[in-house]
């Protein structure tokens, strides 16, 4: 079986490198840190690379030991995590992936592009962390109260505190394990969910104001940019969730988020029934899950609002 394999190299390796997409949300960082936790276990030299991330993660255990910068050339293991084809890694970092002896990866992307050595990608999971979870129980890895805590994060953020439809019977489980182990459910939800910024509750009055509807209020659009970042003074991770403000408005299947970055605009969609937002954003060059998903677009701010409610059209009933 690929853990057995994965299990072998891991033992082999003596440098290992972890890494996750670009712009890290809590599942990507909590994969990052539980197996970062779990390979100190085996007294490895690992490496986590992690650029800037949003404050409310601050508080994960070993998030003081992510680098965003590393000289080791070559790395004997490369493991990525939550990401679906290697680019979506930081430009930077893929260089450590490439060049490592043998490459890694864990996922639950729809379409991942099976870039690994060993490939650990089950679709049907709604998180890495709780792919890991599964994982490291299989690889005999003891499950430290740190461990769980960096796997709960994941867990909470990607089902959006276990409200979305991809939260099953496994999370739940895992919850009532950690539980059991004296986590703070509680505490790791109201942090990484609830608790937002005055700058990122300015964004979101913002947001609320410049909402527009299409598709006789199927569809739901905002946007922001660089001069309301300047304006607002927002910090990273501010913008992550304000496309669920468009969700909850009844009639809404579709609702999307654009948000200005260097290489055009960031496209963030979410639906509720029955759109596969992978698929309009795949059309793109981007992709996601079912009711999920994101793309950047090289374009104006005009041609990538029109191109991406456009293609967003055809799809609804
Ligand atoms: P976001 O809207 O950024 O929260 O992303 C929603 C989901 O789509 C996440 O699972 C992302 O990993 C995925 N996603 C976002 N942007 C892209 C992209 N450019 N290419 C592929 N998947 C993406
Ligand atoms: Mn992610
Ligand atoms: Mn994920």
């Amino acid at each position: 079986m690929t853990l057995d394999n994965i299990l072998e190299e891991i033992n082999k390796a003596n440098s290992i490198v972890l890494m996750a997409h670009e712009n890290p949300d809590g599942d990507a960082i909590g994969s990052c840190l539980a197996f970062y936790l779990a390979l100190k276990q085996l007294d490895k030299n690992v490496d986590v690379l992690v650029k800037k991330y949003a404050a409310c993660y601050d508080f994960m255990p070993g998030i003081k030991e992510v680098k965003s910068f590393t000289d080791v050339k070559e790395y004997d293991l490369a493991i990525c995590l939550d990401c679906p084809e290697i680019n979506r890694v930081d430009k930077e970092f893929k260089q450590y992936f490439d060049n490592a002896k043998v490459k890694v990866q864990f996922d639950h992307h729809a379409r991942n592009t099976m870039f690994g050595d060993f490939n650990v990608v089950d679709q049907t999971s709604p998180a890495v962390c709780q792919i890991l979870a599964s994982s490291f129980e299989y690889m005999k890895f003891e499950l430290t109260k740190d461990i769980i805590t960096n796997l709960m994060v994941g867990i909470i953020t990607d089902t959006g505190g276990f409200r979305h439809s991809n939260t099953n019977q496994d999370a739940f489980d895992f919850a009532s394990f950690a539980l059991s182990k004296g986590v703070n459910i509680e505490k790791i939800y109201r942090t990484t969910l609830t608790t937002i910024t005055p700058q990122k509750f300015e964004l979101q009055k913002l947001a609320m104001d410049r909402m527009e509807f299409f598709a006789d209020g199927k569809i739901a659009f905002t946007y922001e940019n660089f001069a309301d970042d300047k304006a607002i003074g927002t910090a990273p991770g501010d913008n992550e969730g304000i496309v669920e403000i468009g969700r909850t408005i009844q009639g809404v299947e579709v609702s999307i988020f654009l948000y200005e970055r260097e290489d055009g605009y960031k496209a963030s969609l979410r639906s509720n029934d029955y759109v596969d937002v992978s698929e309009i954003c795949m059309t793109f060059g981007g992709g996601g899950h079912l009711k999920a998903a994101g793309v950047t677009l090289e374009m104006s701010f005009e041609e990538a609002k029109s191109a991406i409610i456009n293609e967003t059209i055809k799809f609804i009933k």
